[in-house]
């Protein structure tokens, strides 16, 4: 596990360290605070904090690695490390969408994606190369491909499968499980789906309960990834 964090911190974080970050996050009151919550619990007086009020509904996905916390998979980021992580997301001057993608690939922190945001519209090198990614939703030739997507569960024979479809191609990747899959199970393929094929603009799909569930809709929040309600389908 600490070479998982290793890696992860190496890949986001160039000159930023994992020893770095680790400093950094003993010597940051609020991260010490978030650590302390997830090893015995988000109440009493913590329940207030206001850095830890930020996680408090995500706090089930919270985990520690040492001295840093990992939400899922990503690096919780200690607010003091935030500008160096950022500067380092943001040095290939990819444009917001990229950079978004790249950071949510290892890392986490409350605020990312309009930290992000904000880093690039106020970069004067961003706007003079690359004056369409600042506010680009996805260049040009992905406007109809995966821009909406379609997942389906379904049982045949004796296994479970997920299915998730670009709606323009109609490519899709399958999934098996000898189970029924939980919203957790969805979760992990969703982010290899994202990773591979890019994130969507809009998923649809049928309204079975792991689709429904705060941990797949925190996602789709994250991802950025819209999921219309079952009566305005017909719409998109
Ligand atoms: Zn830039």
């Amino acid at each position: 596990m600490g070479k998982i964090v290793s890696d992860l911190a190496h890949n986001i974080s160039g000159d930023l360290n994992v020893e770095n970050m680790c400093t950094l996050a003993w010597k940051d009151n609020d991260y010490l605070a978030l650590h302390w919550a997830v090893l015995g619990g988000f109440e009493g007086e913590l329940a207030q904090h206001t850095y830890l009020c930020l996680f408090t509904k995500m706090r089930e996905e919270l985990m520690i690695n040492g001295d840093l916390v990992l939400r899922n998979c990503w690096i919780v980021i200690p607010p003091t490390a935030v500008k160096g992580v950022l500067r380092h997301l943001h040095s290939l001057h990819q444009g917001t969408e990229k950079t978004k993608r790249l950071a949510r690939q290892t890392v986490f922190w409350p605020g990312l994606t309009n930290d992000i945001a904000t880093t690039i519209q106020t970069c004067t090198k961003c706007q003079y190369y690359w004056p369409s990614a600042i506010a680009e939703p996805l260049v040009q030739d992905t406007v109809s491909t995966i821009e909406k997507v379609t997942s389906d569960l379904f049982m045949f024979g004796s296994h479970h499968y997920l299915v998730y479809a670009d709606r323009y191609s109609g490519y899709p990747l399958l999934s098996r499980f000898s189970s029924s899959p939980s919203s957790s199970d969805l979760i992990k393929e969703f982010r290899f789906y994202f990773s591979l094929m890019g994130t969507p603009n809009i998923l649809r799909s049928d309204n079975g309960p792991q689709y429904r569930s705060s941990l797949f809709l925190d996602l789709l929040r994250d991802w950025g990834v819209q999921r219309p309600c079952r009566g305005h389908s017909e719409n998109y």
